[in-house]
Parts: C-alpha cells; sequence; structure tokens
C-alpha cells in the first residue's frame, strides 16, 4: 500500500528543508502544507479582505484551485493558487505573520485537509505540517515530531531569508515571529499543533540536515 510519512513540528524546525530530502531518497511525494494556508493568506491580503472576515473568506475559497507540483528530482515543488504562481510571492513577511489567523479558520482547514487526504490516498507522500499525525493522516505508517529551541530555529529562519535575498529582517524579529506563530497555533480550536501520542520526537538542536534526513529514512526503513 502506498506509505504516508507525516513529519510535524514548530516554524522553523527545519521540517522543509528535511521533508523534501526525505520525500527524494523514498521516492514519494513531497507534500508541504504549510505552503497551502501561505497561498489561501496571500489570496486573502490580494483580495484585501480583512484577515477576521470568516464569512467572505469561506466565501472567497470556494471556487479556488490549488495546484502543487512536485519535482523530486530537483528537491523544488511549486505551488499555484487560481493558475497563479506563488512559490515566491507566500515567503513574504506580510504572509509569514498573517498565515495563523487564516489557518485557525475551519472553513479554511476543512478545504485544505480534504485536499491533501485527497493527494494521500493517491499516492504515497511525505508531508510536512502541525496536524499531519493528529488530524489529517492519523494512521501514517511514520510520525515524527522535530523540534529546536527557539535561538536554532530563528537562525536557521535568518539563514534562509539571506539565501532567497527575500527581505531584511533581524534576528530579533524572526524570533519574535516564531514564538507568535507557536503559541497561535499551539492554542487554536481546531487541530492545534500538538505531538501525536505515537510519533518519534526528534529534537534537532546542533544536528545538520544530513543528519536528521539520514535518521528519519532509517526509521522508515526499520
Ligand atoms: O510550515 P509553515 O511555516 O510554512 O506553515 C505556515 C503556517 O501554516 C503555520 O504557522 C500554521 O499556522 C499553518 N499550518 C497549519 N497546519 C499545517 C501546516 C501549516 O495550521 N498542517
Amino acid at each position: 500500500s502506498k506509505l504516508i510519512v507525516a513529519i510535524d513540528g514548530p516554524a522553523g524546525a527545519g521540517k522543509s528543508t528535511v521533508t523534501k530530502k526525505v520525500a527524494k531518497a523514498l521516492h514519494l511525494t513531497y507534500l508541504d502544507t504549510g505552503a497551502m494556508y501561505r497561498a489561501i493568506t496571500w489570496l486573502v491580503l490580494k483580495s484585501r479582505i480583512a484577515l477576521e472576515d470568516e464569512k467572505a473568506i469561506a466565501e472567497l475559497i470556494k471556487t479556488v484551485t490549488l495546484c502543487l507540483i512536485d519535482d523530486f528530482k530537483q528537491e523544488t515543488s511549486q505551488i499555484l493558487i487560481n493558475g497563479e504562481n506563488v512559490t515566491k510571492n507566500i515567503r513574504t513577511l506580510e504572509v509569514t505573520q498573517s498565515v495563523s489567523l487564516i489557518s485557525a479558520q475551519v472553513a479554511v482547514r476543512n478545504k485544505l485537509v480534504r485536499h491533501q487526504r485527497e493527494i494521500g490516498c493517491s499516492r504515497g507522500v511525505v508531508a510536512e505540517g502541525r496536524d499531519i499525525g493528529t488530524n489529517v493522516f492519523p494512521d501514517a505508517d511514520i510520525k515524527i515530531f522535530l523540534t529546536a529551541s527557539v535561538e536554532e530555529r530563528a537562525k536557521r529562519r535568518l539563514i534562509d531569508y539571506e539565501s532567497q535575498k527575500l527581505e531584511n529582517i533581524s534576528i530579533h524579529e524572526l524570533k519574535k515571529d516564531i514564538k507568535a506563530r507557536d503559541y497561535q497555533d499551539s492554542y487554536r480550536k481546531i487541530a492545534p499543533l500538538c505531538k501525536a501520542t505515537d510519533a518519534i520526537e526528534l529534537n534537532t538542536d546542533g544536528l545538520t540536515v544530513e543528519e536528521v534526513t539520514s535518521q528519519i529514512i532509517l526509521i522508515c526503513k526499520s
């Protein structure tokens, strides 16, 4: 049957980098669920709808089309919303600071979780997010919960920002953002960020991407 690997954890724990590599090594589809919440957030901002206007947002997303293109050979993935490629646009600070308000809305989660399950039904996936092991795929074959200290996560995010030349941001601002998102994602009413009881917790402080990746691959193969 199709293998489902769930990788959850807080912002900046290193999920994306590692999940891409694990998906490539196991020849599975990389499913970035955070990118889906970010794309909806980008659309809401572009449409000039207030982030708290749940009714208008529910209406907006009724007809939305999301398309994820995964190229595991290149370790890249693209995301299109209503046909527009927003792969870069969804990484801005504005989207990052708005996404937790959008991802806490019932209509948004219902829509995206249904889409995520459809993808997982049709092929094997390595999915990363906040509620994959607890909610999206509670029967996942393997569940990993990645953590790291706020210090380490902010440092990694800074390197990301600098290498992608996105915008200027200080380590202080990144720490603030990480803490705020952890809080909002952990204390929201639906599908909050939390470790599944049967997930394996990996603290990645001081570990390289390669070390974390090979540990997860070992777990998947054992
Ligand atoms: O992983 P990433 O930082 O791209 O996720 C962006 C945001 O999307 C998270 O802060 C969270 O609010 C939301 N999210 C979620 N459930 C997921 C994945 C992401 O609520 N499975």
